[in-house]
């Protein structure tokens, strides 16, 4: 893996001082890194998208879903429309592209062939969500745990009634998940609902935290394309595609595959927000430096009863 990886997951984080806040833990001076409180929408983060697309729509704009985009169209006076999926083709005065990377690029006419190959270099890796319904309440006390076994395949199990007690109604039951990241030639990745949630329900019995519990129900969603690999040299490639990308007008790229960065959800609403003030108020933010200063990334608020503040 490429440096920056553990650099904006880890946040140089040392074996002493996590030893030091394991055993004399206090809220003042604590590792970012080792955090144990954070703001979450009490409907569950669609919330946030939900009152998005309320605001658009209520200011006379339009948001279409399950619209795939084929392709981009770019000539002489830079980025001009989308053709979709459909055959149907839609003019833009600006267009702002969150589709992977790799496809943005594939799909432009004109591409020189190196610059084609750089995206070649960049790689996505998939994510399985495996969701299960046990049979209890306060299960576990952690909001997630990171699981480091050799004799099991998830990497991580969240339990979201943790996040915020509202999300789970007062069900006397406990959705969890359990992560299974892969490639798509892993076979993994390829295995049926059926045998993912036997395989789930296998290993989170192995976990020892459910006890005994029954677990009555899952459910599976693959998500493809969700991690940029940080792999070894990764930025040459990225720089390439980067360059070619800012000489075409009226086109900006966003997101976390949009821009191929590992975002958090702020980083992409702020890429977004920042797009539409480059359009909008003539600025000229560089979108492609968002999400490269781990140091003083989240410095500046704090969580209150009530929400999020932010210090001046
Ligand atoms: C398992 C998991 C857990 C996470 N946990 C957290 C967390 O706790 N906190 C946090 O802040 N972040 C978390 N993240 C990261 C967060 O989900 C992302 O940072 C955020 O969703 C990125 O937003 P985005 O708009 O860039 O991309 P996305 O949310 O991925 O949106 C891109 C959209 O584009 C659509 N699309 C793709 N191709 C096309 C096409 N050709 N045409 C039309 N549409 C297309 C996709 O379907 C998708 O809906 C998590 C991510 C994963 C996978």
């Amino acid at each position: 893996m490429d440096e920056d990886f553990a650099a904006q997951r880890i946040k140089k984080l040392s074996l002493f001082e996590a030893v030091k806040n394991a055993l004399f833990s206090s809220k003042k001076n604590k590792h970012k890194t080792l955090v144990d409180q954070f703001a979450y929408p009490i409907g569950g983060t669609g919330m946030v998208y939900d009152k998005m697309k309320t605001f658009i729509e209520q200011n006379g704009g339009k948001v279409l879903c399950s619209t795939p985009v084929k392709k981009v169209d770019a000539g002489e006076n830079g980025a001009t429309s989308i053709e979709l999926m459909s055959g149907e083709v839609i003019p833009f005065d600006h267009i702002i592209s969150s589709m992977p990377i790799t496809h943005l690029v594939r799909n432009l006419p004109n591409v020189p062939t190196d610059v084609i190959s750089a995206a070649t270099d960049l790689k996505f890796r998939n994510t399985i969500l495996v969701y299960l319904k046990v049979e209890g309440v306060d299960v576990f006390p952690d909001n997630w745990l990171y699981v480091h076994a050799n004799d099991l395949q998830m990497g991580r199990i969240t339990n979201f009634c943790n996040w915020v007690p509202e999300i789970n109604q007062d069900e006397k039951s406990t959705i969890v998940v359990l992560e299974y990241w892969s490639y798509n030639e892993d076979e993994i990745w390829n295995s049926t609902d059926e045998e993912l949630v036997t395989l789930g329900k296998k290993e989170l019995r192995a976990t020892g935290l459910i006890k005994d519990l029954e677990i009555s129900q899952g459910h599976i969603i693959k998500i493809p394309k969700c991690y940029p690999v940080y792999g070894k040299g990764y930025k040459e490639p990225l720089q390439k595609v980067e360059s070619y990308l800012s000489t075409i007008n009226n086109l900006s790229v966003i997101g976390r595959y949009g821009s191929f960065k590992y975002n958090n959800q702020d980083h992409s609403i702020l890429m977004g927000l920042l797009a539409a003030d480059n359009i909008v108020n003539n600025q000229n933010h560089n979108l492609w430096e968002i999400n490269t200063d781990y140091e003083t990334y989240q410095e500046t608020s704090t969580i209150t009863a009530s929400g999020l503040s932010v210090e001046e």
